[in-house]
Protein backbone atom coordinates (compact mmCIF):
# COMPACT_ATOMS: atom_id res chain seq x y z
CA UNK A 1 0.00 0.00 0.00
CA UNK A 2 1.55 3.55 -0.81
CA UNK A 3 1.21 5.89 2.21
CA UNK A 4 -0.74 8.94 0.77
CA UNK A 5 1.26 12.32 1.41
CA UNK A 6 -1.55 15.09 1.30
CA UNK A 7 -1.06 18.88 1.80
CA UNK A 8 -1.67 18.05 5.37
CA UNK A 9 1.34 15.70 5.55
CA UNK A 10 4.07 17.01 8.13
CA UNK A 11 7.50 17.36 6.80
CA UNK A 12 10.68 16.56 8.67
CA UNK A 13 13.95 15.25 7.85
CA UNK A 14 18.01 15.06 8.88
CA UNK A 15 20.60 17.80 7.75
CA UNK A 16 24.08 16.79 7.20
CA UNK A 17 27.04 16.85 4.94
CA UNK A 18 27.37 14.48 3.91
CA UNK A 19 24.16 12.55 4.62
CA UNK A 20 23.48 9.70 1.92
CA UNK A 21 24.57 7.00 4.47
CA UNK A 22 22.66 8.05 7.26
CA UNK A 23 19.82 5.84 8.67
CA UNK A 24 17.84 8.27 10.25
CA UNK A 25 15.07 8.32 6.77
CA UNK A 26 14.67 4.28 7.04
CA UNK A 27 14.39 4.91 11.08
CA UNK A 28 12.30 7.56 11.42
CA UNK A 29 10.09 6.64 8.56
CA UNK A 30 9.70 3.23 9.89
CA UNK A 31 8.33 4.95 13.55
CA UNK A 32 6.08 7.42 11.66
CA UNK A 33 4.59 4.15 9.72
CA UNK A 34 4.18 2.36 12.74
CA UNK A 35 2.56 5.24 14.64
CA UNK A 36 0.34 6.05 11.89
CA UNK A 37 1.23 9.65 11.49
CA UNK A 38 0.81 11.67 8.82
CA UNK A 39 4.57 12.98 8.63
CA UNK A 40 7.23 12.47 6.47
CA UNK A 41 11.29 12.05 6.94
CA UNK A 42 14.24 13.01 4.48
CA UNK A 43 17.34 13.74 4.21
CA UNK A 44 19.36 17.08 3.00
CA UNK A 45 22.62 17.45 1.97
CA UNK A 46 23.90 21.03 3.25
CA UNK A 47 26.89 22.19 2.35
CA UNK A 48 28.67 24.25 5.56
CA UNK A 49 28.40 27.71 4.10
CA UNK A 50 24.48 27.29 3.34
CA UNK A 51 23.57 26.02 7.08
CA UNK A 52 21.70 29.42 7.95
CA UNK A 53 19.94 29.50 4.75
CA UNK A 54 18.59 26.08 5.04
CA UNK A 55 17.47 26.38 8.39
CA UNK A 56 15.46 29.70 7.44
CA UNK A 57 14.33 27.49 4.95
CA UNK A 58 12.83 24.66 6.86
CA UNK A 59 11.15 27.03 8.80
CA UNK A 60 9.95 29.52 6.49
CA UNK A 61 8.49 25.76 4.69
CA UNK A 62 6.75 25.26 7.94
CA UNK A 63 8.86 21.98 8.90
CA UNK A 64 7.47 20.11 11.95
CA UNK A 65 11.45 19.44 13.21
CA UNK A 66 14.74 18.14 11.90
CA UNK A 67 17.82 16.07 12.94
CA UNK A 68 21.25 17.99 12.62
CA UNK A 69 24.65 15.74 12.25
CA UNK A 70 27.82 16.20 11.87
CA UNK A 71 29.36 19.15 10.39
CA UNK A 72 26.21 21.13 12.04
CA UNK A 73 25.54 20.21 15.77
CA UNK A 74 27.17 23.39 17.01
CA UNK A 75 27.44 25.90 14.12
CA UNK A 76 23.15 25.67 14.43
CA UNK A 77 22.65 26.89 18.03
CA UNK A 78 23.74 29.94 16.28
CA UNK A 79 20.51 30.07 13.76
CA UNK A 80 17.76 28.92 16.54
CA UNK A 81 15.65 30.88 18.82
CA UNK A 82 16.52 28.73 22.11
CA UNK A 83 18.37 26.09 23.23
CA UNK A 84 17.27 23.42 25.71
CA UNK A 85 19.00 22.54 28.60
CA UNK A 86 20.91 19.27 27.73
CA UNK A 87 21.95 20.96 24.24
CA UNK A 88 23.02 24.02 26.10
CA UNK A 89 25.49 21.78 28.33
CA UNK A 90 26.75 19.83 25.56
CA UNK A 91 27.29 22.71 23.04
CA UNK A 92 25.32 20.70 20.27
CA UNK A 93 21.98 19.98 19.05
CA UNK A 94 21.03 16.87 17.33
CA UNK A 95 17.03 17.68 17.00
CA UNK A 96 15.38 20.56 16.05
CA UNK A 97 11.49 21.47 16.76
CA UNK A 98 9.82 24.02 15.03
CA UNK A 99 6.57 25.25 17.02
CA UNK A 100 4.73 28.27 14.66
CA UNK A 101 7.92 29.74 13.34
CA UNK A 102 9.77 29.11 16.97
CA UNK A 103 13.31 27.13 16.69
CA UNK A 104 14.28 25.13 19.68
CA UNK A 105 17.40 22.81 19.55
CA UNK A 106 17.61 19.79 21.92
CA UNK A 107 20.25 17.17 22.10
CA UNK A 108 18.89 13.50 22.43
CA UNK A 109 22.08 11.82 22.23
CA UNK A 110 22.20 12.30 26.14
CA UNK A 111 19.03 10.11 26.51
CA UNK A 112 20.14 7.88 23.98
CA UNK A 113 23.70 6.95 25.53
CA UNK A 114 21.84 6.64 29.01
CA UNK A 115 18.79 4.59 27.73
CA UNK A 116 21.23 1.87 26.25
CA UNK A 117 23.14 1.71 29.66
CA UNK A 118 19.75 1.66 31.44
CA UNK A 119 18.18 -1.11 29.06
CA UNK A 120 21.68 -3.05 29.58
CA UNK A 121 20.89 -2.34 33.54
CA UNK A 122 23.90 -0.81 34.22
CA UNK A 123 23.16 2.50 36.22
CA UNK A 124 26.19 4.82 36.23
CA UNK A 125 25.45 6.62 40.23
CA UNK A 126 27.92 6.11 42.23
CA UNK A 127 30.11 4.52 39.79
CA UNK A 128 33.64 5.00 38.44
CA UNK A 129 33.57 5.42 34.87
CA UNK A 130 36.24 5.98 31.88
CA UNK A 131 35.60 7.57 28.65
CA UNK A 132 37.77 6.75 25.95
CA UNK A 133 37.61 9.84 23.91
CA UNK A 134 37.20 13.68 23.92
CA UNK A 135 35.35 14.63 21.45
CA UNK A 136 31.39 15.31 20.63
CA UNK A 137 30.23 12.15 21.62
CA UNK A 138 32.09 12.14 24.73
CA UNK A 139 30.71 15.67 26.04
CA UNK A 140 27.25 14.33 25.23
CA UNK A 141 28.54 11.13 27.52
CA UNK A 142 29.89 12.91 30.14
CA UNK A 143 26.88 15.24 30.46
CA UNK A 144 25.07 11.71 31.09
CA UNK A 145 27.16 10.42 33.35
CA UNK A 146 27.13 13.73 35.58
CA UNK A 147 23.74 13.97 35.01
CA UNK A 148 23.29 10.18 36.42
CA UNK A 149 25.49 11.13 39.45
CA UNK A 150 28.94 8.60 38.26
CA UNK A 151 31.48 9.09 41.29
CA UNK A 152 34.09 10.17 38.87
CA UNK A 153 34.88 10.17 35.55
CA UNK A 154 38.51 9.96 34.17
CA UNK A 155 38.56 10.91 30.70
CA UNK A 156 41.69 9.53 28.08
CA UNK A 157 42.57 10.62 24.52
CA UNK A 158 45.87 10.75 22.51
CA UNK A 159 45.61 14.59 22.82
CA UNK A 160 45.58 15.06 26.98
CA UNK A 161 45.03 18.77 26.03
CA UNK A 162 41.38 17.77 24.70
CA UNK A 163 40.30 15.69 27.45
CA UNK A 164 41.80 19.20 29.80
CA UNK A 165 39.43 21.20 27.62
CA UNK A 166 36.57 19.18 27.52
CA UNK A 167 36.71 18.35 31.62
CA UNK A 168 36.83 22.22 31.87
CA UNK A 169 34.18 22.91 30.41
CA UNK A 170 32.12 20.61 32.35
CA UNK A 171 34.17 21.03 35.86
CA UNK A 172 31.66 23.79 37.36
CA UNK A 173 28.53 21.94 36.81
CA UNK A 174 30.74 18.76 38.11
CA UNK A 175 31.07 19.77 41.05
CA UNK A 176 27.36 20.57 41.55
CA UNK A 177 26.56 17.79 40.94
CA UNK A 178 29.51 16.22 42.94
CA UNK A 179 31.22 13.82 40.23
CA UNK A 180 34.87 14.29 40.06
CA UNK A 181 36.42 14.33 36.41
CA UNK A 182 40.09 14.09 35.91
CA UNK A 183 41.90 14.01 32.44
CA UNK A 184 44.62 11.99 30.93
CA UNK A 185 46.97 10.85 28.06
CA UNK A 186 45.81 7.19 27.62
CA UNK A 187 48.87 5.26 27.72
CA UNK A 188 50.58 6.47 30.75
CA UNK A 189 50.37 4.55 34.46
CA UNK A 190 47.98 7.10 36.14
CA UNK A 191 45.51 6.29 33.27
CA UNK A 192 46.04 2.22 33.54
CA UNK A 193 45.34 3.01 37.44
CA UNK A 194 42.25 4.48 36.24
CA UNK A 195 41.03 1.97 33.73
CA UNK A 196 41.73 -0.79 36.91
CA UNK A 197 39.51 0.35 39.07
CA UNK A 198 36.52 1.55 36.77
CA UNK A 199 33.34 0.08 36.92
CA UNK A 200 32.32 1.56 33.10
CA UNK A 201 34.94 1.81 30.73
CA UNK A 202 32.92 3.95 27.12
CA UNK A 203 34.77 4.02 23.84
CA UNK A 204 33.44 7.22 22.59
CA UNK A 205 36.16 7.16 19.19
CA UNK A 206 35.58 5.86 15.77
CA UNK A 207 38.39 3.14 16.87
CA UNK A 208 37.52 -0.04 15.61
CA UNK A 209 34.43 1.25 13.18
CA UNK A 210 33.84 -0.70 10.08
CA UNK A 211 36.18 -0.81 7.53
CA UNK A 212 39.07 -0.25 10.43
CA UNK A 213 37.94 -3.12 12.62
CA UNK A 214 41.32 -3.94 13.80
CA UNK A 215 41.77 -0.43 16.01
CA UNK A 216 40.98 -0.23 19.01
CA UNK A 217 41.85 1.93 22.30
CA UNK A 218 44.99 1.02 24.09
CA UNK A 219 43.12 -0.73 27.02
CA UNK A 220 43.94 -4.11 28.03
CA UNK A 221 40.71 -5.92 29.56
CA UNK A 222 42.91 -8.24 31.75
CA UNK A 223 43.74 -5.15 33.69
CA UNK A 224 39.98 -4.33 34.53
CA UNK A 225 38.03 -5.43 37.27
CA UNK A 226 36.21 -8.36 36.78
CA UNK A 227 32.56 -6.96 37.07
CA UNK A 228 33.60 -3.63 34.38
CA UNK A 229 31.11 -3.14 32.15
CA UNK A 230 32.04 -2.40 28.49
CA UNK A 231 30.16 0.19 26.26
CA UNK A 232 31.42 0.77 22.92
CA UNK A 233 29.08 3.46 21.18
CA UNK A 234 29.78 2.46 17.63
CA UNK A 235 27.17 0.02 16.05
CA UNK A 236 29.39 -1.28 12.66
CA UNK A 237 30.61 -3.77 13.38
CA UNK A 238 28.35 -4.94 15.73
CA UNK A 239 31.07 -6.25 17.97
CA UNK A 240 33.94 -4.06 17.63
CA UNK A 241 37.61 -5.54 18.74
CA UNK A 242 36.96 -3.64 22.28
CA UNK A 243 33.62 -5.44 23.21
CA UNK A 244 34.93 -8.50 21.38
CA UNK A 245 38.16 -8.39 24.09
CA UNK A 246 35.50 -7.52 26.87
CA UNK A 247 33.56 -10.55 26.15
CA UNK A 248 36.19 -12.90 25.85
CA UNK A 249 37.06 -11.91 29.61
CA UNK A 250 33.20 -11.92 30.89
CA UNK A 251 32.74 -8.46 30.61
CA UNK A 252 29.18 -7.19 30.41
CA UNK A 253 28.75 -5.61 26.69
CA UNK A 254 26.94 -2.98 24.68
CA UNK A 255 27.45 -1.50 21.34
CA UNK A 256 25.61 1.90 20.24
CA UNK A 257 22.31 0.37 18.26
CA UNK A 258 20.40 1.39 21.22
CA UNK A 259 22.17 4.93 21.71
CA UNK A 260 21.09 5.51 18.24
CA UNK A 261 17.48 4.20 18.61
CA UNK A 262 16.88 5.79 21.80
CA UNK A 263 18.09 9.21 20.45
CA UNK A 264 16.31 9.01 17.37
CA UNK A 265 12.79 7.70 19.21
CA UNK A 266 13.50 10.67 21.87
CA UNK A 267 13.40 13.12 19.09
CA UNK A 268 9.90 11.42 17.33
CA UNK A 269 8.54 12.08 21.05
CA UNK A 270 9.89 15.88 20.47
CA UNK A 271 7.89 16.11 17.39
CA UNK A 272 4.61 14.42 18.10
CA UNK A 273 3.96 14.33 21.38
CA UNK A 274 4.03 10.30 21.48
CA UNK A 275 6.36 7.72 22.10
CA UNK A 276 7.68 5.64 19.00
CA UNK A 277 7.62 2.25 18.67
CA UNK A 278 11.92 1.31 19.34
CA UNK A 279 11.55 -2.23 18.13
CA UNK A 280 10.46 -1.11 14.47
CA UNK A 281 12.87 1.38 14.57
CA UNK A 282 15.57 -0.87 15.96
CA UNK A 283 14.53 -3.61 13.34
CA UNK A 284 15.07 -1.31 10.41
CA UNK A 285 18.06 0.09 11.62
CA UNK A 286 19.44 -3.48 11.55
CA UNK A 287 18.05 -4.42 8.34
CA UNK A 288 19.96 -1.45 7.44
CA UNK A 289 22.81 -2.25 8.62
CA UNK A 290 22.84 -5.99 7.24
CA UNK A 291 22.00 -4.53 3.89
CA UNK A 292 19.05 -6.72 3.82
CA UNK A 293 16.40 -5.88 1.26
CA UNK A 294 13.91 -3.41 2.71
CA UNK A 295 10.41 -2.45 2.26
CA UNK A 296 10.76 1.10 2.83
CA UNK A 297 8.46 1.84 5.21
CA UNK A 298 6.61 4.96 3.13
CA UNK A 299 5.62 2.07 0.33
CA UNK A 300 4.79 -0.92 3.24
P1 LIG B 1 34.65 13.30 17.11
O1 LIG B 1 34.00 14.51 17.66
O2 LIG B 1 35.43 13.38 15.85
O3 LIG B 1 35.61 12.74 18.30
C1 LIG B 1 36.35 11.57 18.12
C2 LIG B 1 37.28 11.33 19.31
O4 LIG B 1 38.02 10.15 19.00
C3 LIG B 1 38.29 12.43 19.55
O5 LIG B 1 38.67 12.42 20.89
C4 LIG B 1 39.47 11.97 18.67
O6 LIG B 1 40.72 12.43 19.09
C5 LIG B 1 39.42 10.48 18.90
N1 LIG B 1 40.01 9.78 17.77
C6 LIG B 1 39.59 9.80 16.49
N2 LIG B 1 40.41 9.03 15.72
C7 LIG B 1 41.36 8.55 16.56
C8 LIG B 1 42.50 7.72 16.38
N3 LIG B 1 42.82 7.22 15.18
N4 LIG B 1 43.26 7.43 17.45
C9 LIG B 1 42.96 7.93 18.65
N5 LIG B 1 41.89 8.73 18.89
C10 LIG B 1 41.11 9.04 17.86
O7 LIG B 1 33.61 12.13 16.89
P2 LIG B 1 32.26 11.87 17.72
O8 LIG B 1 31.15 12.60 17.09
O9 LIG B 1 32.59 12.08 19.15
O10 LIG B 1 32.01 10.32 17.41
C11 LIG B 1 32.84 9.31 17.96
C12 LIG B 1 32.27 7.94 17.58
O11 LIG B 1 31.01 7.77 18.18
C13 LIG B 1 32.06 7.72 16.08
O12 LIG B 1 32.46 6.41 15.77
C14 LIG B 1 30.58 7.87 15.90
O13 LIG B 1 30.09 7.10 14.83
C15 LIG B 1 30.07 7.33 17.23
N6 LIG B 1 28.74 7.87 17.60
C16 LIG B 1 27.74 6.99 17.83
C17 LIG B 1 26.49 7.46 18.20
C18 LIG B 1 25.35 6.51 18.44
O14 LIG B 1 24.19 6.94 18.44
N7 LIG B 1 25.61 5.24 18.70
C19 LIG B 1 26.28 8.85 18.35
C20 LIG B 1 27.34 9.73 18.13
C21 LIG B 1 28.58 9.22 17.75
P3 LIG B 1 41.43 13.69 18.39
O15 LIG B 1 40.67 14.89 18.85
O16 LIG B 1 42.81 13.59 18.89
O17 LIG B 1 41.31 13.48 16.91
Amino acid sequence: MIKTITGTTQNLGVMGWPIAHSLSPAMQNAAIAAASVDAVYTAFAVEPQALALAVAGLRTLHFRGWNVTIPHKQAIMDALDEIDEDAAAIGAVNTVVNDGGRLKGYNTDVVGFLGGLRDAGFDPAEKNVVLLGAGGAARAALWGLMKSHAMRVTVGARHPEKAEALIDDFAARASMLGTKLAAMHWETEAFRGAFSHADLVVNVTPLGMTPHTDDKPPVDWREAKPDAFAYDIIYTPEETRFLHEAAALGHRTLNGEDMLVQQGAAAFELWFGRKADASVMKQTLRAQLSGAELVHPVLA
